[in-house]
Formats: C-alpha cells, structure tokens, sequence
C-alpha cells in the first residue's frame, strides 16, 4: 500500500467536509441528491443518514462544526500553535482554554473517517497492522494513529492520555504512538481508589498536567480563559440535560443519530460558541418535533450498553427508525456534565477534574468494580430513559467490558427486568461484523424477546424518574 500526500485521515475528511459550509441549512430535496452523488458509493451510503429530511438541519450543523473544528487545527498548525491530541475520555475544554494550543480528539477522527470515507478507516488500520501491532488493539484510536504514524497528515504535536486506569489498550496505542512519532504524552491517569485519598490523588495528577501543558506551551493557563469557556462549557452541560429529559415522552421525539451528534459535539467544540449552537440545535429541533405531533409510534427503546456502531451510519440509526426501534444513548454519551463553579481558578479546575473522572469509560472502567460501576450507570440510564432493552456491541478490544458483560445482563434483568443482547462486532470496522448481520441480530432479538415481553406487562417496578438529579457515583446507590 502506498500512501502519498493528501492521503492522510484528516486531510480527506476536511476535504470532503470543506463544502458543508457553503451549503445553505435549508437545501432542498433535488440538491441533497445532487451533493450525495458526488460522495463515492460507500461514503454516499453512510452520510446519507444526516441528510434525512427530519434530521437534516441538525446534520448540517454537525458536519458545519466539525468541518470548522478541523479547519481551526489546520489553521493553529498553520500559525505554528500546538495541536494536541486528546483521547475522548479527556474535556478538550482543558485545551481549547489555552491560547496556544488547539485540541483534537483521536477517536472523533476515527468515527468520521469509519463514517465517511470510502473503505472507511480500514487503510489506516493496515499501517498499524504492518508496523507489527496485534490485531486486538482498539480501532477507535489506532485508524487516526495509524494515519498520523503513515505520516502524510496533520500532526499533533502532543498527547494527553487520560487512559491509564481506565484501558490498557487506548493508553498503550497512544503510548507507542507518542514514541514513534517523538512527541511528548502527557498522562493523566485514574486511580481505581474512589476514597477521598483516590480524589485527592487524581487531583495532584491533573495539577501536574496542567503545570505539565502551561511548560510545553509556555503559557498560563489563565483564569479568564477558563471562565470564557467553562461558560460555553456549563451552557452546553444545561442543553444535554433538556436533551436527556426530551428522551422520555414515548414516542421518543429525540432522532436515533442524535446520540452520535452529542458524543460527538462532546469530544470536540464543547465550550465554544460553536458547541453551543450545536447544542441549541439538538435541542430545539427536538422541542418542535415533540410539538409537531408527526412522531411514529415506537416498538423498542434500545439503550447501548457501551460503543455503538459507527462505521455504517445509515444501516444502523436510519434503518433502526425505519423499524421503529429508538437508539436512545449509547455510553459514550453518558459524560453526564454538571455546572462547574466559575468563582475562581481554583473551583473550575476543581469543575473540570469531576468531569474528567466522571467521564464514560473512567467513570465505569476506572472505578473498584467495573461491574458495579457499569451495572449502576446503565440501570440509572435505562430507568431514566424508559428503555426496553439493552445492546452491548462487543467490541473486539474491549477486554474488559466483554468480561463483566455477562454479570451487566444478569443484574438488567434481575433488577430492572430489561434484557440484554451481547453482540459482537467492532464498532469502527464493518470487516469483522458486516451491517447487515447486526441488523438480523436486532431484529431477532426486538421482535422475539424485547416486543413479546413488552406485551406482558412488566412487572418490575421502575424507579419513577429524577429529572434534576444527577446519577449516583458508583457504589453510591
Ligand atoms: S474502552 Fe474499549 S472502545 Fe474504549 S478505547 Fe478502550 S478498548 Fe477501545
């Protein structure tokens, strides 16, 4: 395989994104058609899934966000700032407050390029292969490695790994990727001790990182800065909670690619202006189809018990509301955000080391007991969001969620009464689990156990919901 300029990850993704912005928000029917058959056939197929009609203006929005988000990386690159890679369980707000620097997200870059290119991410997937790493590390980081380490694309000129404690394989990927490529790596990492002797470690870790960044940058992290984003940030935090609350009326008004679109804004343009309006779009397009009274009745409400599947956007949320079955959430969107205290320098820091140990995948992963942890989240956000079943992906590298998922199963059924499908795919790569075999897996599943049993009544009590309260730490219940 050869690769030559132009080929790297994220310049063929801002290519392609690049004529978003030109579009107008209300574009009409015969022209979505038009722009679609430019896109090669696969890219076609998956991007059509932001261009349906009920979808298409938060769609728009969303490739317009993150069309600029690439644009400003190349643009800080360009001007000689430092571009530094985050892996998605890290608040790129942290990043985005400094001047000098400009955060962007492994696994965002991933998802797009598995969405969005044609043969998805999987050319990116060979380098690592070919430069001798197994084939069991994670696809969500190592495409956008693999396309930095083929060295034809923009390049950080950092990292930040949040992973320690939480996975091995993220952290190693970004590990050996911060070696081979001869920058520094930045680590922040989790203690599994959830005491207060726990938090106060995380908080000595996420000072020197901070002390850490404001060196490599050479510049202070300034209370100013942090309040300006930690606003947007807090204002972001509010609409995902109007959104999480829009989840409940059944039918469920909240479209199935929404919970792409807020992991997505989540991990990239969250305390930005930008991010904002993303946000208020989420949100407001779904108030007015809860208005419009034009919702299809649902058959199932499926609550993703960690990743979903990314590579095929259109045979996954699309197909799922052609048959009536609601993707509420999948476990990357729960980051559950709370306000953070905007008094001093002292208290939004302490704001931003309680999002980052709340994050998904610390908050679960990271914790004593990763089955209780994962049981205790995934039952609050199945209670809250009425769902009738629950879907777990299977991701290959995934070691340690394959091996509590068995225990996850049983305790949904035994305390919530909901069932579980364990499925097994990889959420980046449609090579190992093709689409159309995970939509029989679904429907096998929905119409023979989840809809009969929803026929009976259900016996077991649900909690009656919380809106304003916020999930219990782990344990804590
Ligand atoms: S938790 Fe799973 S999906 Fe997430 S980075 Fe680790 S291996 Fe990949």
């Amino acid at each position: 395989m050869t690769l030559t300029k132009q080929t790297g990850l994220i310049d063929r993704i801002s290519g392609l994104l690049s004529l978003i912005p030109r579009m107008p928000k209300n574009i009409s029917e015969e022209s979505t058609a038009g722009l679609l058959e430019l896109l090669p056939p696969e890219a076609r197929h998956s991007l059509a899934a932001f261009f349906q009609p009920h979808v298409r203006l938060a769609g728009l929005t969303f490739l317009d966000m993150l069309s600029e988000w690439l644009s400003n990386a190349q643009g800080a690159a360009a001007e000689g700032k430092k571009v530094v890679l985050v892996p998605f369980n890290f608040p790129p707000e942290l990043i985005t407050a400094f001047d000098n620097a400009y955060p962007i997200t492994t696994e965002v870059l991933t998802t797009l390029a598995a969405a969005g290119l044609q043969g998805g991410g999987e050319r990116y997937w060979e380098v690592m292969m070919a430069l001798g790493l197994p084939d069991h590390i994670c696809s969500s980081n190592s495409i956008e490695l693999g396309s930095m380490l083929a060295g034809e694309d923009l390049m950080a000129q950092a990292i930040v790994s949040a992973a320690p404690g939480a996975c091995d394989a993220n952290s190693k990927i970004h590990e050996f990727a911060s070696h081979y490529l001869g920058i520094p790596q930045f680590i922040i990492e989790k203690p599994v001790d959830e005491s207060e002797a726990g938090h106060r470690q995380y908080e000595i870790y996420f000072g020197g990182l901070i002390r850490q960044l404001e060196e490599f940058l050479g510049e202070e992290l300034t209370e100013e800065k942090l309040r300006y984003v930690l606003s947007r940030a807090n204002r972001c935090a509010e609409l995902y909670w109007e959104l999480w609350e829009l989840h409940k009326p059944n039918p469920c008004p909240v479209p199935n690619l929404y919970s792409l679109m807020l992991a997505g804004t989540r991990f990239s343009m969250w305390g930005t202006d930008t991010g904002v309006k993303m946000m208020e779009c989420l949100v407001e397009t779904t108030r007015r189809r809860l208005k419009e009274d034009t919702l299809r009745p649902q058959k199932a409400r499926v609550l993703w018990a960690y990743t979903s599947y990314y590579f095929d956007l259109t045979g996954l949320y699309t197909w799922m509301e052609e048959k009536q079955y609601v993707h509420l959430m999948d476990a990357l969107d729960l980051s559950m955000p709370q306000p953070i205290d905007l008094t001093s320098r002292e208290t939004m820091i302490r704001g931003l080391i309680e999002a980052c140990w709340n994050y998904p995948m610390n908050r679960q992963m990271g914790a004593p007991s990763m089955s209780r942890a994962w049981i205790e989240d995934m039952i609050y956000a199945a209670r809250e969001m009425r769902a009738d079943c629950v879907v777990y992906c299977g991701h290959d590298a995934c070691k340690q969620t394959w091996s509590v998922v068995s225990i996850l199963r049983e305790e949904l059924m035994r305390r919530a009464g909901i069932p579980t499908l364990i499925l097994h795919g990889d959420s980046w790569m449609k090579t190992t689990t093709p689409i159309t075999v995970i939509q029989q897996e679904l429907t096998e599943f929905i119409e023979n156990v989840v809809v009969p049993k929803d026929q009976r009544a259900r016996k077991t009590k649900r909690r009656l919901p919380r809106p304003a309260d916020s999930p219990p730490a782990p344990g804590k219940e």
